[in-house]
């Protein structure tokens, strides 16, 4: 079993560095992350210059300026001379609930994981100012987790979106499958002075859990339980499919 590791965080984020040892147990794990924070980097691709890997260590590799979804692409289609069994990607250092995984680098890794058409999972866990940053919890539901899914493989192709709540592991209160919540609008931008004196301005924070009723992740969370949602890559509103195509009619040639 290989397992590919991947984060948004960095290559030496706590949370990477937590989930690589928990995942040592299930097979021989490959860390392939960015050199740096790129959270927020959703599912882009360096393609206006080449990229370097670097070997930080045993089984770990940062590229350097590359994306999360760089990292995962080039691991799985070039730069190792094997195939990797999974992907994992986090543990992020916060939440990605809702709206959060259509930005999230953290899930975009473990979507590029569908190349090898096996479940891949992202993990978050869900840390808010003072809530202690519990990594060694989160990193041991990973465990449980993917343990799991080789006991019993899920259907194939999809990536499981895993939120777990910032608490010691015995407050855990369990584990559900959810649907994706979705948020307020995110705060304002917030604008600041550079030296000079001109205007610049920082991406405000995101919204609070809008639909966040039971079933959603963001429920799951606020109750002290791991939040399990399995994605697809399908954007298609297909509720809608009907009632557009009534509407191009007048356009029809
Ligand atoms: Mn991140």
């Amino acid at each position: 079993m290989r397992i590919l590791v991947s984060n948004d965080d960095g290559y030496r984020a706590e949370g990477i560095v937590h989930l690589a040892a928990a995942l040592s147990g299930h097979g021989s794990t490959t860390v392939f992350a960015p050199d740096r924070n790129r959270s927020g980097a959703s599912n882009s691709l360096t393609l206006d210059m080449p990229l370097r890997v670097f070997e930080a260590g045993p089984s770990t590799y940062f590229v350097s300026g590359g994306t999360p979804t760089d990292c995962v692409h080039l691991a799985l289609s070039g730069y190792f001379d094997f195939e990797f069994d999974l992907v994992c990607s986090g543990i992020n250092d916060g939440a990605n609930l809702g709206d959060d995984t259509l930005y999230s680098g953290t899930v975009a890794a473990a979507i590029e994981g569908r190349f090898l058409g096996l479940p891949t999972v992202a993990f978050s866990l869900c840390v808010e100012p003072g809530s202690g940053r519990h990594f060694d919890a989160a990193a041991r539901v990973a465990r449980e987790l993917v343990g799991r899914l080789l006991e019993q493989p899920l259907e194939r192709g999809f990536t499981l979106n895993v939120n777990i709540p910032d608490l010691p592991y015995e407050q855990i209160r369990g584990i559900v499958a959810t649907r994706l919540g979705n948020r307020h609008r995110s705060e304002p931008a917030i604008a600041i002075t550079d030296p000079r004196g001109r205007n610049m301005y920082w991406i405000g924070p995101a919204g609070e859990g809008q639909d966040a009723g039971e079933g959603t992740d963001f429920h799951a969370i606020s109750q002290g339980y791991v939040s399990v949602t399995p994605l697809q890559i399908d954007l298609t509103r297909h509720s809608a499919l009907a009632t557009v195509s009534q509407w191009l009619e007048p356009l029809a040639r």
